[in-house]
């Protein structure tokens, strides 16, 4: 979406605040409006999977009951304080009848996070599945340029529902991590802390190939030179 685009749509709605912890939109009630986040960060949840991903500055919300049959498929939780423009639906569907791109690349979006979702919760084994979700919610906390250490503020149940896999698989797989140095062990409890976001992100891409957590990642850990630049 180039930068006229994307005023055109917030032109067409208004702003309004959440506190962190409330819900901007809830699983299953007819969708009336979409909402484009400004500031903050949300967590989508669904009933079936828990916590499904996070999102930030920049993000459209609750396009998918555009697409599909106007119920919420998800809810949105404000993580932190949130401010977004709200667009009503009819709004919406005119800025999409007017802008045909737009719509054919929010549907290709949407299919692709679907398909994000699912190829979590199947193919992966649990090591691969958490390194994915942990580099989808880092992508999510990243402020830019997306450089130095990075504070991912979910706990391990929370990461646990975003992996799609069990408390104990998390303690299994945080433990390699941070052997391997993707994760440093200093973080607070109930959040994670990133040394080097190219490394994660080079570990998560290497569980495509293989299927699986790599024994052999070796994490710059933030120190000094990264094999990523
Ligand atoms: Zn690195």
């Amino acid at each position: 979406m180039r930068p006229d685009e994307f005023e055109d749509l917030v032109g067409r709605g208004h702003k309004a605040r959440y506190p962190a912890g409330a819900f901007l939109m809830r699983q299953g009630e007819p969708s009336d409006c979409v909402m484009v986040l400004l500031h903050g960060h949300v967590t989508i949840h669904s009933g079936d999977h828990g916590l499904m991903a996070v999102r930030r500055r920049g993000e459209l919300l609750g396009e998918f009951a555009f697409f599909q049959d106007g119920l919420r498929t998800a809810s949105v939780r404000a993580h932190d304080d949130v401010t977004v423009v709200k667009i009503p639906g009819r709004h919406f569907l005119a800025y999409l009848d007017a802008n045909p791109r737009i719509q054919r690349d929010l549907l290709r979006l949407a299919i692709a996070k679907l398909r994000t979702a699912e190829s979590r919760r199947t193919k992966a084994s649990s090591g691969a599945a958490l390194v994915r979700a942990l580099a989808q919610a880092a992508e999510g906390f990243a402020e830019d340029p997306t450089t130095g250490p990075l504070l991912v503020p979910l706990t391990q149940a929370e990461l646990g529902g975003l992996a799609g896999i069990s408390d104990l698989s998390v303690v299994r797989g945080m433990k390699v991590l941070r052997d391997q140095r993707v994760v440093d062990a200093r973080a607070r409890k109930g959040s994670v802390l990133i040394p080097c976001l190219a490394c994660l992100r080079r570990a998560a891409l290497s569980t495509q190939k293989y299927g699986k957590l790599p024994g052999s990642i070796n994490g710059c850990g933030g120190a000094g030179s990264c094999p990523e630049g």
